[in-house]
């Protein structure tokens, strides 16, 4: 059995979603589709999840809403006129988006998520509309009715333990089922979500629960890239690579897969399959188990490059630091009463550096957690320096090659980039280098020459 998750893309209207169906309905064993809502047609295009976004909030505002509502409404009815399902599937969006915007939803948080949902929702039902259309049989499945229990943290949910039970069953259904992804139901029965992009954690989360053998992941790209395309002219493919060597990838940078989208089928070991809608013909990028990814010698020990910037270090000096036994524990508390989770914590003798993420840490929380430093653990120097960039060198195979980092080293050095931080992995799937972000480019084009040209 294979869960098969489509983006927005894929959904942006309804010559895509024609090719969705076609190849949902190629392959028997595709028995669960999860949709998210749908995304932009063209550059420059709109995604009807900020539409909503934008309708919420203007209520929200208490500002006139009939265009915006009108605009979405609009994009169901071409979905829908294209599909060749009359206007009463549109009327039907209509009324439920009014209905959501006339609930009496006592906070904007709880209000905000209710209206997100509704992109996901109305596609899975004109979906499965659509498949009845054509004489298929399929089912749209309420997240609620499937019990696809969150936590109820608005806008950034978490799947509760029990969903995995409850969601077991959709593998007993003879309907092909279409699953709204993005959001699911609290305890109290309130609607929430996932962060942005989170219709790959609904389908990661049911293919764990039904243990299927496949999770494809259908995007606009026939595979994952083993450099940034908007940096490396034409970068090698990734035919393959692991949970590890992606979730490496994606947090530097990688937007392939939602952060969280992995760690459902990592724990049942169900690979996951990137595949491309636009061209289904490619077998796109496998991610597996490590233990499936045995690489033949000779090969490339590096899968992948990736680059993000926006870091902050915070540099910490003492004398005799090494000997102060709570001092490290005492450094990050300060860092964790500020509600600020720390990236990497390089360190020396006598001197630590613990890095951020600029956007998790505001000026005023850092002004209030140097100080802190100062005072409290009486450091001979804090420094603090913006404009950090990481760039991540990842492959298993690396662990086990002389070299690589001396290589890596010298093709940034050919580059005439400054490296202020390395640091390897306890885990050797990765390299990470820190440089200046203006130098970030110059040093990705230097590594992938090294390694791949
Ligand atoms: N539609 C939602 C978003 O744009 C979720 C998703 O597509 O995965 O973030």
């Amino acid at each position: 059995m294979k869960v098969v998750k489509f983006g927005g893309s894929s959904l942006a209207d309804a010559n895509q979603i024609r090719k969705v169906c076609d190849i949902v309905l190629s392959d028997s064993k595709r028995r669960i589709v999860v949709v998210s809502a749908p995304g932009k047609r063209f550059d420059g295009d709109v995604k009807v999840t900020d539409m909503l976004i934008e309708l919420a909030n203007k209520k929200l505002n208490n500002e006139d809403y009939t265009e915006a509502l009108e605009n979405v409404v609009d994009r169901y009815r071409q979905i829908a006129k294209g599909l060749g399902l009359g206007e009463d599937a549109a009327n039907f969006v209509k009324h439920d988006l009014t209905d959501r915007l006339n609930s009496k939803i006592d906070s904007n948080a709880k209000f905000m998520d209710f209206m997100k949902a509704a992109g996901e929702d109305n596609t899975a039902k004109l979906v499965a509309g659509y498949l009845n259309s054509i004489g298929e049989k399929a089912v749209y499945m309420n997240p609620k009715d499937a019990g696809m229990l969150l936590s109820n943290e608005y806008g950034n949910a978490r799947v509760l333990k029990q969903t995995y039970e409850n969601l077991a069953k959709l593998r007993d259904m003879d309907e092909l089922v279409i699953f709204p992804g993005f959001f699911g139901y609290s305890v109290d029965g309130e609607v929430v979500t996932f962060s942005r992009g989170g219709s790959d954690v609904t389908g990661s989360v049911i293919a764990a629960a039904v243990n299927a053998t496949v999770y494809e992941n259908f995007t606009d790209v026939d595979y994952v890239f083993c450099a940034n395309p908007k940096v490396i002219k034409e970068p090698k493919p990734i035919s393959y690579f692991t949970y590890e060597e992606m979730r490496e990838l994606s947090y530097a940078g990688f937007n392939v897969l939602h952060e969280e989208t992995l760690e459902p089928v990592y724990r049942k070991k169900i690979a996951v399959n990137i595949r491309n809608t636009n061209n289904p013909q490619s077998p796109g990028t496998l991610i597996v188990p490590a233990e499936r990814a045995d690489r033949v010698s000779g090969e490339n020990p590096v899968v992948g490059i990736a680059a993000d910037k926006g870091f902050i270090t915070v540099h910490v000096e003492k004398y005799m630091m090494n000997r102060e036994i709570g001092f490290g524990r005492r450094l990050l508390t300060l860092f964790e009463k500020e509600g600020v989770s720390y990236e990497h914590a390089p360190s020396g003798i006598d001197s630590i550096s613990v890095i951020v993420k600029e956007k998790n840490c505001p000026k005023d929380k850092l002004e209030r957690i140097t100080e802190a430093i100062r005072k409290e653990l009486e450091v001979d120097d804090v420094v603090v320096e913006h404009g950090l960039a990481i760039i991540m060198l990842v492959g298993r195979g690396m662990s086990k090659t002389v070299g690589i980092a001396s290589r890596a080293t010298t093709a940034i050095a050919r580059a005439s980039v400054n490296i202020r931080m390395i640091n390897q992995g306890s885990s050797e799937v990765s390299i990470m280098f820190g440089v200046h972000e203006d130098d970030v480019e110059k040093s990705l084009i230097a590594l992938y020459d090294e390694f791949f040209r």
